[in-house]
């Protein structure tokens, strides 16, 4: 069976192929800078017949897109059909920089391939299932009755990964029941979130109804006091759209030492960069923060997470984000911490209650096996 998983974004476009038999990315691709999407989806099949693993996109037997807001119409992927076009249409308010691009991406999957089935994975379904303690804000009722503001949650794809990552290994190295686990999954990369899991199920996370809310993040702030930007534009004048900006762009560890890139903040922090410093430290705080939080709101954890960019291969923010947690029963282990490599990775001291792991996350394999899925329910089906 071969799954093409797209992910077409405002300004580029990425491809992986999969032969789910053998769960094997086959090729794969990115292009950027992409102002036509038609042209881009061209040459991603003309890279895909050049790889020879693919002659032409009628060969596939689905088609798995990432779309990153489901609002509260979907809670596990979907066959795409003209209603589900539809649907995540009616949704581009809550998500206007994300779902127009998804959209395209589709439309034009679906002209090139019209009988190849097409699944759509989204960002937010993993969090579906929260309780509405967790979802709801502390907002007049109507607004989540009118405009259905409420917290949604994004990262669904990788959290649900690395989540089943790690019961199948702490069912095998541990005995430990997976309808038992419970886990906080920390997914930091240039978007940064946490997830606190039950039983495989999300129960709270730190992103809210768009994915400006919770940590700190590349060029996001997380949660920041909501009268800041009121106070701005009475101070500076400034418009809804430059606050949108300043928020989603200009803050978070950018806004605060005038960079985005982890590996670049750490060498400057090491060279003794004042700001690059803090920047680190508001981080790993933050992070921190969401630990303590979620171990109440789970009564106790088995064990955090660390995945995505930073959370892979950043020792210093691991190292940093655990820090004097002993008495939460959190020790992570320093050589261990150091050690690379690119699987499940333990990095706790023996005496810790609470296991550390390291979890490469793989979001297009999570999408490609979600679709292979509804692809065989479908041809089960007929
Ligand atoms: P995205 O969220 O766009 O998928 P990634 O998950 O790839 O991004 O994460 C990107 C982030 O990971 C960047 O801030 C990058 O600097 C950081 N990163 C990657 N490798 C390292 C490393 N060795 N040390 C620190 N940060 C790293």
């Amino acid at each position: 069976m071969k799954i093409l998983v797209l992910n077409s974004g405002s300004s580029s476009l990425k491809f992986q192929l999969f032969d789910m038999s053998k769960q094997q990315m086959l090729t794969s691709g990115l292009l950027e800078q992409v102002t036509d999407h038609q042209q881009a989806i061209a040459s991603m099949e003309e890279m895909l017949s050049n790889s020879g693993c693919l002659k032409s996109v009628s060969e596939l037997d689905g088609i798995g897109h990432r779309v990153v807001h489901g609002g509260e119409d979907f809670h596990d992927p979907v066959l795409i059909n003209d209603q589900v076009l539809d649907a995540i249409e009616k949704l581009i308010p809550l998500a206007p920089l994300h779902n127009p691009a998804n959209l395209t991406g589709i439309k034009i999957a679906r002209m090139r391939a019209p009988d190849v089935p097409q699944v759509a994975v989204f960002d937010t379904s993993f969090h579906q299932n929260i309780p509405e303690q967790a979802y709801i804000y502390a907002l007049p009722y109507t607004l989540y009755e009118k405009y259905k503001v409420r917290r949604y949650g994004f990262h669904g794809t990788s959290h649900r990964y690395v989540a089943q990552q790690a019961a199948d290994y702490m069912a095998k190295k541990w005995g430990k029941n997976p309808a038992e686990l419970k886990l906080i999954s920390l997914h930091l990369g240039n978007g940064t979130s946490a997830a606190a899991i039950e039983n495989g199920q999300s129960i709270d996370t730190s992103m809210g109804m768009t994915p400006l809310e919770g940590l700190v993040m590349g060029t996001r702030c997380g949660d920041i006091d909501p009268a800041i930007p009121f106070y701005l534009a009475r101070e500076t004048g400034m418009s809804i759209q430059e606050l949108d900006d300043l928020l989603n762009k200009q803050s978070g560890l950018k806004g605060i030492c005038e960079e985005n890139d982890m590996r670049t903040i750490v060498q400057l922090a090491e060279q003794g960069d004042y700001r690059s410093e803090l920047a680190i430290n508001i981080f790993c705080y933050r992070i921190k923060k969401y630990i303590g939080a979620y171990m109440a709101a789970l009564n106790g954890i088995d064990a955090i997470i660390f995945t995505g960019g930073i959370g892979e291969n950043s020792s210093l923010i691991r190292e940093r984000a655990c820090a004097n947690l002993q008495y939460l029963g959190i020790e992570i282990n320093t050589e261990k911490n150091r050690q690379h490599c690119r699987k499940i990775q333990e990095i706790q001291n023996d005496s810790s209650r609470i296991k550390i792991l390291v979890i490469p996350t793989n979001e297009e394999l999570e999408i490609a096996m979600q679709s292979a899925h509804i692809v065989t329910n479908m041809r089960g089906n007929i």
